[in-house]
């Protein structure tokens, strides 16, 4: 993506980072991307690519795991995040919903919802609440229900109703549709259409599910070992024969099974390096 000719616009930018776990383990390496306001940027590749590292990055959560941002740097909404805790990161406006929704199993939709509101203040609470099942209306109906209960759907849209409680200027969301029946992940992925297009929420989407995130995205980055190898509009990637090939699974040709193995591939120069 060309860099925004206004930093200050851009929602996420994150600049030649190089994620270590452990102080040995190389995760992430030379990653760029950026994330303008109101947009949904995808993050694509297959398992261990880095994807969710990069979340855990810009959520400030790598400490957990004993990882850490060795190089590069993090803007939020203009502002460096670089060494940021976690919550200070959700104060500036950014939650992510983890892979594996992370519920609270044995406490009600409700009260799942309302865990995620602690930073607003109680009278604003019914209005967050009205609105986030609003966006997900089965949740009303099962909002006294134990949310270990629930469908996988159900989970997921709790998980991302309670982040939408704290009223973020954007979501991280990781893999969403992991678990999920075809009709539930069109649920879910309407859903965070609706959020970009009628609540102007932006969103960086951490997905394997290639097909569903490329036709929604504004923007797309491929990740594979570590690195970006590929980005794009979802229009451009969804056309290009390789991600077609090996992303889309729409025509395979014998031979061929890593996008870095493609001969006639070039990795473009990164725009920030
Ligand atoms: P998936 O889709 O399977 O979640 P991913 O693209 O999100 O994959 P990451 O989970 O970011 O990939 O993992 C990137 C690399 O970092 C992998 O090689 C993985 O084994 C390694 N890794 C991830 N978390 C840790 C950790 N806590 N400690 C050590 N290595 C880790």
């Amino acid at each position: 993506m060309t860099p925004s000719p206004n930093p200050a616009a851009t929602a996420l930018a994150i600049h030649n980072i190089q994620v270590v776990y452990g102080g040995a383990i190389e995760a992430v390496r030379d990653v760029s991307l950026e994330v303008r306001p109101g947009q949904i940027v995808a993050l694509l590749g297959s398992n261990g690519a880095g994807k969710s590292t990069v979340l855990k990055a810009v959520s400030g959560v790598l400490d957990a795991e004993d990882g850490k941002i060795d190089k590069g740097s993090i803007q939020l909404f203009g502002e460096s995040i670089d060494g940021a805790a976690a919550a200070h990161i959700v104060r500036r406006g950014m939650v992510q919903v983890p892979e594996g929704r992370r519920l609270f199993a044995t406490l009600t939709v409700e009260d799942n919802l309302l865990a995620g509101a602690h930073l607003r203040p109680r009278q604003e609470l019914a209005e967050a609440m009205a609105s986030v099942y609003e966006l997900f209306p089965r949740l009303r109906d099962k909002r006294s229900t134990i949310a270990g209960y629930l469908s996988g759907g159900e989970q997921q849209m709790v998980a991302i109703g309670r982040a939408l409680m704290s009223k973020p200027k954007m979501l991280a969301l990781d893999e969403p549709s992991l678990g999920l029946a075809p009709l539930v992940v069109a649920e879910i992925f309407n859903s965070i259409c609706r959020l970009r297009d009628t609540s102007g929420l932006t969103l960086l989407l951490v997905e394997q599910n290639a097909s569903r995130a490329l036709a929604i995205c504004d923007y797309a980055y491929i990740m594979e070992n570590g690195r970006v190898v590929l980005d794009g509009t979802g229009e451009q990637l969804r056309r290009n024969a390789d991600v077609r090939e090996f992303y889309l699974g729409l025509s395979a040709k014998e031979g061929r099974t890593r996008l870095k193995d493609v001969k006639h591939y070039k990795r473009r120069k990164r725009w920030l390096s």
